[in-house]
């Protein structure tokens, strides 16, 4: 059992009454989840979901916090959306039949008479608008550049942090380099300062690696502020075996 959360929750559970029919028109269910949580929307899931819902959303709350294992969210056209933070809210997508889970993670959440397998990636039923987003992992922000070089000055290979290191124009832009991500490195102070408004080869400057676009494991490095290996492992392979490549274009 994963998070251990099963049997201590059975017992601290809310009495409520057991819609285990509800997908046969018992509608105890319902009863007992409109008088709960206001984050808990009105009416079980649809039918599709397959599963009888049986939680009343006060008992799922008392496992909140117990466990912290994000879920990745497609929108209905597959392309990234967010990452829940909270596995009660992405299970709620689920249960509501907002989303649909196309990976989970092998550890459950019990309640009195219900296993639910946590969701690792889901993808939504219905397009989410969202702000135009093809900018945002083409810009070579100091982030994306930092993320893609590995933290690593791409002249003199010395490690850099996000406040004392600097972008560096391969190309200058005084040559009319472009600011994109194949003319953008990470650099020293030091090394950036030598190169000055010179192309490496002028400067007599190796560069380690050439500047390339980023790949979808530092896209996700990107929006994350921390990643457990776990999570990356399970959404990348989940997006590889589907072949799904998160934002497109
Ligand atoms: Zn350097």
């Amino acid at each position: 059992m994963g998070f251990g959360l099963g049997s201590g929750f059975g017992a601290n559970a809310p009495r409520h009454q057991d819609a285990a029919g509800a997908g046969a028109g018992d509608d105890n269910g319902d009863e007992a989840s409109s008088r709960g949580d206001p984050r808990t929307v009105a009416g079980r899931p649809t039918a599709r979901v397959g599963q009888p819902w049986t939680v009343a959303p006060a008992s799922l709350e008392c496992l909140q916090g117990a466990a912290v294992t994000r879920c990745m969210v497609l929108n209905a056209s597959y392309e990234y959306l967010n990452i829940e933070d909270s596995w009660f809210d992405s299970l709620m997508l689920v249960l509501e039949g907002k989303a649909i889970p196309i990976e989970h993670y092998p550890e459950v959440v019990r309640s009195q008479h219900c296993t639910f397998q946590l969701p690792a990636v889901v993808v939504m039923r219905y397009q989410v608008m969202v702000k135009k987003r093809t900018k945002l992992f083409q810009m070579p922000t100091k982030k994306a550049v930092f993320i893609r070089d590995n933290f690593e000055c791409q002249y003199c290979g010395s490690r850099l942090t996000m406040g004392a290191g600097t972008r560096d124009h391969v190309v200058p832009r005084a040559l009319k380099g472009p600011d994109s991500l194949t003319n953008v490195v990470a650099s020293c102070k030091p090394c950036n300062g030598r190169k000055a408004n010179r192309t490496p080869e002028q400067a007599g400057m190796v560069l380690r690696n050439r500047p390339r676009p980023l790949t979808d494991e530092e896209k996700i490095r990107c929006v994350l502020k921390t990643c457990r290996s776990k999570e990356r492992q399970t959404w990348l392979g989940c997006l590889k075996r589907l072949g799904i490549t998160l934002w497109s274009n």
